[in-house]
């Protein structure tokens, strides 16, 4: 199916739509992004992306081109004419375009935005049934991870080597301990039912779905402690799991080829994905 995107204000179709060569989202990855999943045709945890994306831009001085309120109208949008019932909407905003390559760039830059919908299925996934393996990996990236940029050459590029060695994912390892997955937050259960996850800090992204789950836990009685764990720790864990907008919360049964726990689909982390599902469709707009 061609789509229709959205570009600069106007909805296209995907194989009419174009940005200049010398965007500087191309040129160097000079750029935010936002994936908000979608539901039933609807956007869940929207808000809390859409203030994401505000925050990006505010510690990169990238304009918003459109209030949240604007961006929201054009999502559904797309959601509309796209006839997405399940999948995520894609949201880009890079600096701008100066007609040529320069490293500087002026106060007065126009940003360029990007949408588009991706179908695919959340709530069916085998991966969220049958739990993902991952393999571990030295955290190569830039010192701000909190800010959800298009620079994501070094998730790409550990992803492939994950895929090569047979997984379906890496965590990423600093110091001795786990910052997060390659595209989500990363969560351990002790023997203990605790949930561990690391803290806050400009090492990880703030996820979305991280926040609406430590929330949940809370309503729910589920113990969370925010404090950084090392992968030895995770090797012993009950069980494991990760979150994220494309994948709500998806179990892991095996790190650097240690089975995690029984090796399948942990109860907890089966517990809290249910309950953000159901939470999150109900909250959905
Ligand atoms: N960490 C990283 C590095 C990510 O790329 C993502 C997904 N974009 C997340 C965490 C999860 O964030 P969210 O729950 O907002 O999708």
């Amino acid at each position: 199916m061609i789509r229709t995107v959205y570009v600069n204000g106007d909805y296209v179709l995907e194989t009419e739509a174009t940005v200049s060569i010398f965007d500087r989202g191309f040129l160097f990855a000079d750029a935010v992004y936002e994936v908000t999943a979608v539901l039933n045709g609807m956007l869940i945890d929207n808000p809390g992306h859409i203030a994401r994306l505000e925050r990006s831009c505010k510690e990169l001085g990238i304009k918003m081109p459109l209030s949240a309120e604007q961006l929201t109208a054009v999502q559904k949008e797309l959601i509309k004419k796209n006839n997405l019932q399940e999948g995520g909407v894609y949201l880009q905003l890079t600096r701008g375009n100066e007609g040529d390559r320069d490293f500087s760039y002026s106060d007065d830059i126009e940003p360029t935005l990007v949408l588009f919908t991706q179908q695919r299925a959340l709530i069916n996934s085998k991966p969220a049934q049958q739990g993902i393996k991952v393999l571990s990996m030295d955290d190569i990236r830039w010192r701000r991870r909190d800010i959800k940029t298009t620079s994501l050459l070094p998730a790409c590029l550990s992803k492939h080597i994950a895929h090569q060695a047979g997984c379906d994912d890496v965590w990423l390892i600093e110091d001795g301990f786990v910052t997060e997955g390659g595209s989500s937050n990363a969560y351990i259960v002790t023997q203990e039912n605790k949930i561990i996850t690391r803290p806050l800090s400009n090492d990880i992204l703030h996820g979305i779905t991280r926040a609406s789950l430590l929330k949940l836990a809370k309503d729910f009685d589920i113990e969370i402690e925010e404090r950084s764990f090392t992968i030895e720790e995770a090797y012993a864990a009950k069980e494991a799991f990760v979150s994220s907008a494309t994948t709500f919360i998806w179990p892991v049964i095996s790190i650097d080829g240690n089975v995690i726990g029984d090796g399948i689909a942990g109860p907890l982390a089966s517990k809290l994905r249910d309950i953000y599902v159901k939470t999150a469709i109900e909250l959905a707009e």
